[in-house]
């Protein structure tokens, strides 16, 4: 019988840091404040370094465990899949084999890569307006994600020549982590926030954090396909953001927040009418990171500061992360309110260990597989 993966945990980057580094500073803020270190949910063992959050796919995509090459998705009621060969590839596989996508209605579709199977799998957006098209962030961009769009139906091909009557279709990165930019060479507007404009401009791989191994990825998308054969490919932006831009769709209009702390670049796309925020990797439902070499607990803790204020005024109401599941504005308090709990003098020094260690493994990872 298929069983759901098993959760992952989230910090699937450099796991070994959090475990052996992550676990110091959490206790010894738990002793401070005299509750759980930890940001999210106090019931977890303290003996977790962090708390495990809802990483199984998302509701109703089940996988069945096996050998590495041998998993096979089965019965995702996101969307129908072409049955897939059970014998190794020997041509690569299709846009709309890789990806899958549900509808949320509104003009939102929630879309996934099935087959990287990690907790870095980030969410991908598309928000339809009536005069321009968004889509939040691509993914790895191992397979072609506009391709997807159009040959699913999610956007409308005109059927002429080429882009040729296409509508407007900007691609916006919440920031620039490779597990969001991958895809945006794919995309002839892409925009991102100007403090992370330049990194994406020239490929900088040490910035994008790019991080990713053959274990993660079920089904090579490709025959021969490896990991360290990934980059994050070079994109001179069309369009810079700063915080307080708006992008217009039409019938809906995205307010740009410039939230710093996980990356320098980060983003909120804000829409106010409908109360929803795009939140990327700002915030979701699990242990926020704040240990990469751009991040900042200073700047971080600022940023949780507005997201409070967004819920104190009653302007957000659901939040779409960058990944795992969406919620509500009780849990974006509770999220952002424990941030700035636990970030103290500990947790600083503790995660000045961690983002040293991690900048260390990222340059040597990144040297390594310069072409
Ligand atoms: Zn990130
Ligand atoms: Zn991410």
């Amino acid at each position: 019988m298929p069983r759901v993966s098993a959760p992952l945990q989230r910090p699937a980057l450099l796991p070994w840091l959090l475990r052996y580094c992550g676990s110091l500073g959490c206790s010894l803020c738990a002793l401070r404040t005299g509750r759980s270190g930890d940001s999210v949910d106090a019931s977890y063992p303290r003996s977790l370094p962090h708390p495990r959050p809802s990483l199984a796919p998302p509701p109703g995509l089940r996988v069945v465990r096996g050998s590495l090459r041998q998993r096979r998705v089965r019965d995702c009621p996101w969307e129908a899949h072409p049955p897939l060969p059970a014998a190794p590839l020997l041509s690569s596989m299709s846009a709309l084999e890789w990806y899958a996508h549900k509808s949320l209605g509104d003009g939102i579709f929630w879309i996934q890569e099935r087959f990287y199977e990690s907790g870095n799998r980030a969410n991908i957006w598309l928000v339809r307006g009536s005069e321009q098209d968004v889509v939040i962030d691509t993914g790895l961009g191992l397979r072609s994600l506009p391709e997807y769009l159009y040959s699913s139906g999610l956007l409308q091909d005109s059927g002429a020549k080429e882009d040729a009557g296409r509508r407007p279709l900007l691609a916006v990165a919440t920031h620039v982590h490779f597990d969001h930019s991958g895809g945006l060479y794919q995309f002839d507007q892409v925009a991102v926030h100007r403090a992370e404009a330049e990194a994406l401009a020239r490929g900088d791989n040490f910035e994008t954090v790019t991080w990713l191994s053959d274990s993660e990825v079920v089904r090579a998308p490709s025959p021969g396909w490896r990991a360290r054969q990934f980059r994050v490919q070079a994109v001179q932006p069309t369009l810079i953001l700063q915080d307080g831009d708006v992008i217009n769709l039409g019938d809906r209009q995205l307010t740009v927040m410039h939230m710093p702390g996980h990356s320098r670049g980060s983003i909120c796309l804000h829409d106010k009418d409908r109360k929803v925020l795009f939140s990327g990797d700002v915030v979701y439902d699990g242990s926020l990171i704040d240990w990469l070499p751009y991040s900042r607990i200073s700047d971080y803790v600022g940023t949780c500061e507005r997201l409070i204020e967004l819920v104190d005024s009653g302007l957000v109401e659901k939040v779409l992360p960058g990944h795992f599941n969406t919620f509500g504005a009780e849990r974006l308090f509770r999220l952002a309110s424990n941030y700035i709990s636990k970030a103290g003098i500990c947790h600083k020094v503790s995660t000045f260990a961690m983002r040293s260690l991690a900048s260390l493994a990222l340059r040597v990872t990144n040297s390594r597989t310069s072409p």
